[in-house]
């Protein structure tokens, strides 16, 4: 370790960039081998976003036993050898050759040098804008759901939940133990999609499991008869004269609705969070079963960079269950290519975690099918603000359309989208899918902003000390 006063240079053999359940598998099947490992996370504490807060969360208790089960694999993970843990530190930069630039909370910059890199960044709520989402009192349900994990804070009364997709339920569910019963849950799963998933309706038994445990939640809203209202359209979130919202409306049919609250949890969905893969300049296909990208992967979530590999819910959305059976697949892989075992090793090893992963995925194409967003979750009215960081709304995007842009990096020099402080992490998808529209082409054929690193802002001080410590 070389330290320059600014910054630190290290050494290790494997860096993992997440502590969710994929990374936390992967870092501690990479210890038993002897490797040395660091394990990043911009969180406090190891848990992702299924386990967030896990060993320490007041409200562990409530928040159901797929919560609790994380505890166990927290645990490992805090307990292994081999593992450096490093919380509140985001990976800002990343090298095709495994440089990875650290910024830890506290201002202090790390230049870590791997040889392999597990990259399990996970998931994050799909970005679907319509009128009125940036009020002040319009938020997703996800982040309703970290505030819950890390803090125990939840809503008063008035909360209305609208959307589509299994964490609508469960969020709802989780606010009724902590005894705040949602006004409604208004569902915009297009029609459509239940016969499109009944296609998939045998294949899903083998995942019987995961069904199960959607029906579970339904039940649980309706023994507590919140009301469900299914196959509604046009979300419009509205204010009240104090600027912030009132009430939510929307239509079923020809008929138009609107529904009194103070706060609104919107969700459709979960999408790969593909920046540090982009970064790379990994190849990425766009999955129309999901309507999001994703990295190409091999089986052992390797890609076309050697010795990087995806695993989890970044490489696609397959749940908790199978990113941690992904997470020990990528560290076999990692262990046999730095020579701890062989390839026979290896793939003796890999048999219970490649069953596991095939029963935990079994249910997805039904999941897939039943909640793929409709055209109007993902495709924004012309008023409807895109890009939050720059305030740029769909009308602008399809003006740059209409001058002749015919991608998203030529809309962003023409309208700013995705050059505010995400860097295009919120609006990349719906700005992909607004020129698409708008060309009349597949999103595939549009393609998808360069992310440019650093990932996250770094102060210039920061750059100057890692400059330093690369002399
Ligand atoms: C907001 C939200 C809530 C969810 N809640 C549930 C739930 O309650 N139940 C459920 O079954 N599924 C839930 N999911 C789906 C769930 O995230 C996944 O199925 C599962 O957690 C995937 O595990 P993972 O290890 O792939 O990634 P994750 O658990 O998402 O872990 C990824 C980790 O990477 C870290 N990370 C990302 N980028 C960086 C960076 N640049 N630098 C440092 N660290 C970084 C994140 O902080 C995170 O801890 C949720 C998803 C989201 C987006």
């Amino acid at each position: 370790m070389t330290d320059t006063g600014h910054a630190t240079v290290e050494d290790c053999d494997l860096a993992v960039i997440g502590t969710g359940p994929a990374g936390m598998a992967a870092a501690v099947a990479a210890a038993e081998f002897g490797l040395a490992v660091v394990a990043i996370d911009e969180q406090a504490a190891p848990g992702g976003q299924i386990y967030r807060n896990v060993l320490a969360s007041p409200v562990a208790g409530t928040l159901g036993p797929d919560y609790r089960r994380g505890a166990e694999l927290a645990a490992a993970f805090n307990t292994a050898q081999g593992i450096s843990r490093r919380h509140d530190t985001t990976v800002s930069m990343i090298t095709p050759e495994g440089e990875i630039v650290l910024r830890r909370d506290d201002g202090k910059i790390v230049l870590l040098r791997a040889q392999a890199v597990i990259i399990a960044t996970g998931a994050m709520e799909r970005p679907a804008p319509f009128p009125g989402w940036t009020l002040p009192g319009v938020m997703t349900a996800g982040s309703a759901q970290i505030l819950l994990k890390a803090a125990a804070v939840v809503p008063a009364d008035g909360v209305v939940l609208a959307g589509s997709g299994p964490l609508l339920y469960l969020v709802a569910v989780q606010l009724l133990d902590m005894g705040v019963c949602p006004g409604a849950i208004i569902e915009t799963t297009p029609a459509a999609n239940y016969r499109a998933a009944a296609r998939h309706w045998f294949g899903a038994l083998r995942g019987a499991a995961t069904l199960l445990k959607g029906l579970g939640l339904i039940t649980r809203l309706k023994i507590a008869r919140v009301p469900m209202i299914s196959g509604a359209s046009g979300l419009v979130a509205d204010a009240g004269s104090d600027g912030t919202l009132a009430r939510l409306k929307f239509r079923r049919g020809a008929r138009e609705y609107s529904v009194a609250c103070r706060l609104l949890l919107v969700h459709q969905g979960v999408v790969p969070n593909t920046q540090i893969s982009r970064a790379l300049e990994l190849p990425h296909d766009w999955d129309d079963a999901q309507r999001c990208w994703r990295p190409r992967l091999g089986a052992w979530g390797d890609t076309t960079l050697p010795g990087i590999y995806v695993a989890g819910d970044g490489g696609g959305i397959g749940g908790a269950l199978a990113a941690e059976e992904q997470g020990r697949l990528a560290a076999f892989a990692v262990a046999c290519n730095l020579g701890c075992i062989d390839k026979y090793e290896r793939d003796r090893r890999a048999a219970v975690p490649r069953r596991a992963l095939a029963r935990h995925l079994a249910a997805r194409p039904f999941l897939d099918a039943l909640y793929r967003p409709g055209d109007e979750a993902v495709v924004p009215t012309d008023e409807t603000v895109v890009c939050r960081c720059e305030e740029v709304t769909a009308a602008e995007l399809r003006r740059g359309v209409a001058e002749g842009c015919l991608n998203p990096n030529h809309v962003k020099t023409y309208a700013r989208p995705g050059m505010g402080p995400c860097q295009g992490r919120m609006c990349g998808l719906t700005v992909a899918e607004v020129i698409a529209a708008a060309r009349g082409l597949p999103v595939a054929e549009v393609g998808h902003f360069h992310v440019r690193q650093p990932l996250k802002p770094m102060t210039l001080g920061e750059f100057a000390a890692l400059a330093d410590a690369m002399k």
